[in-house]
């Protein structure tokens, strides 16, 4: 199992990052040890003082394909979820000052917690999901899919270029405004709509 990440998908984070909005998807991977299951705790890693909260939607892949076409890219996903991101900020700017892969930052040990997934029939437009993240109960990331830069399938079908997409791999679709530390003792939930997929802590 993989995880396809997707940098900068929503135009407001890209200016909050100071980066330009991409013309193309901007691509990287997490290996199969950053998955984290909701509702274990996440132990804040000792290589990083910036640790940042990204929270996205995530495709969850039921079959597998390699370059799918865009118009046949949603037979390919049949569940949809939510994630974070972990980004260890401090690394990352390191990295890209200079001109280092991500990796570090990124694709740590459980810097992937999932939380529960729901069918995609559930939803009545992809392309209008609320969601949100709330530390310690108060709301700090809000997005709507109808925001995305780059649509699922068009993701999928770009993606699946460069990597063979395998029953069980996910997608993360990027990050709305609103990303910043988080620290120890911190709960974070997220939420698609008013359903509540993903719950943890920090220790
Ligand atoms: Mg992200």
């Amino acid at each position: 199992m993989k995880f396809i990440c997707i940098g900068r998908n929503y135009a407001e984070h890209a200016k909050e990052m100071n980066s330009p909005v991409p013309t193309e998807p901007v691509l990287f991977l997490k290996p199969e040890t950053a998955y984290l299951k909701s509702g274990e705790p996440f132990y804040y890693p000792e290589f990083t003082k910036d640790l940042h909260h990204e929270i996205e939607i995530v495709l969850k892949f039921e079959k597998m394909g390699k370059h799918i076409d865009k118009q046949f890219a949603d037979r390919y996903y049949t569940e949809i979820g939510l994630g974070i991101d972990f980004t260890a900020r401090d690394l990352q700017m390191k990295c890209k000052e200079k001109g280092l892969p991500w990796e570090k930052a990124k694709a740590f040990d459980f810097s992937a917690p999932l939380g529960k997934f729901l069918p995609v029939h559930s939803f009545p437009d992809l392309y209008n999901i609320d969601f949100r993240l709330d530390i310690n109960g108060k709301t700090v990331q809000r997005g709507n899919t109808k925001d995305l830069i780059f649509k699922f399938d068009a993701l999928v079908a770009y993606a699946s270029q460069f990597f063979t997409i395998k029953k069980g791999d996910y997608l993360f679709t990027g990050t709305p405004e609103g990303v910043g530390p988080v620290k120890i003792g911190d709960r974070l939930e997220g939420y698609i709509g008013e359903q509540k997929l993903l719950d943890f802590e920090v220790k």
